[in-house]
């Protein structure tokens, strides 16, 4: 069994009268990237900044380590690194000096720290920019600064708070390259997003949050099998019938049909060959058709399908 890193039992967090986190549990283990995944106002930021001790909440447990962790709680703190969701660095020092600032906080010794920030330089790409000022980067280069302030020194537990809103495609994917190479050296990683690609792409399990709660939990194909539709057929048709849709409803595994605007979408659940059957009633019944797409389930539909909401960038 893995040893288990963050583990958060029955957390409660209120603000004044709205309840931001409602009895929210946990655990995460060792190796893992964790994907922390929902809207804005789902309470992310809110289990951050109460994992960290950052913020006092009314209610309930949280273990680091195998520790629990308080305001005081140094040691814990030097192993684990933060990306805030809002970038924390400062003006007045460089690109170099920011990094080593917050690699000094916990990498006493001279050489190692040099080292480290030097390869925190190099691990963003940051290399021609160690003697500008945060001024004068792009967002994307910020983001990526305020990456290497965070992993420095070295921490076993990497929390990044949506570290990819409003980066440019390419600095996007270097962060999540990034993150998938620190993974890989031995962090484990907490990653809050509220785009369903990146959590798709990088996280080894996904915690889905509404309302301060967790709705869904599980590796993507989890998360996929526990919900109803798992393939959806759309076709571009030109006249059917009120009685050919109702055969259509009739259709093994078929649990919804709609036409809209000259397109039919028949959605499944369960089955093999449903495209087939559909195509064989379609020509029987000589109804013509244009484009027909299957599409398998996304992260974004398995959020609709638990919430009736539908993600949002
Ligand atoms: P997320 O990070 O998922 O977008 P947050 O944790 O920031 O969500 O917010 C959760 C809920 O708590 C939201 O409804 C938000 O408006 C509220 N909230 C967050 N911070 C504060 C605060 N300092 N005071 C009052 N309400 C807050
Ligand atoms: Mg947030």
């Amino acid at each position: 069994m893995a040893q288990s890193v963050v583990k958060i039992e029955n957390l409660v967090k209120r603000y004044k009268e709205l309840i931001a986190l409602d009895h929210f549990s946990l655990e995460i283990f060792e190796g893992e990237v964790f994907g922390l995944l929902g809207p804005n106002g789902s309470g992310k930021t809110t289990t951050i900044n109460c994992l960290l001790s950052l913020l006092s909440y009314d209610k309930g447990d949280i273990e680091i380590f195998g520790e629990k962790m308080t305001p005081s709680s140094y040691d814990i703190k030097s192993k684990i690194g933060v990306i805030m969701q809002n970038v924390a660095v400062f003006d007045e020092l460089t690109v170099y000096e920011n990094i080593d600032y917050f690699c000094g906080l916990y990498v006493k010794d001279k050489a190692a720290r040099k080292q480290y920030v030097d390869e925190a330089v190099k691990f963003v790409g940051l290399e021609e920019f160690t003697k500008f000022y945060p001024k004068k980067l792009s967002g994307g280069l910020l983001r990526r600064l305020n990456i290497a302030c965070g992993i420095a020194h070295k921490p076993k537990l990497i929390i990044l708070d949506e570290p990819t809103v409003a980066v440019d495609p390419q600095s996007r994917n270097k962060i999540l390259e990034g993150i998938q190479e620190l993974n890989k050296q031995g962090a484990t990683v907490i990653y809050t997003s509220h785009y369903m690609e990146e959590v798709e792409q990088i996280c080894s399990r996904i915690a889905i949050m509404d309302k301060g709660k967790c709705i869904a939990l599980g590796t993507k194909e989890e998360l996929k099998k526990q919900m109803k539709n798992t393939e959806t057929i759309t076709v571009e048709v030109m006249d059917v019938t009120e009685a050919q849709l109702e055969d259509v409803r009739r259709l093994a595994h078929v649990y919804e049909v709609t036409l809209e605007n000259g397109r039919l979408t028949v959605k499944y659940s369960g089955g093999k060959h449903n495209l087939l059957r559909l195509m064989t009633y379609m020509q029987e019944q000589d109804i013509r058709f244009g484009r027909v797409y299957s599409e398998l389930p996304t992260l974004n539909d398995v959020f609709l399908e638990f919430t009736g909401k539908q993600l949002r960038d």
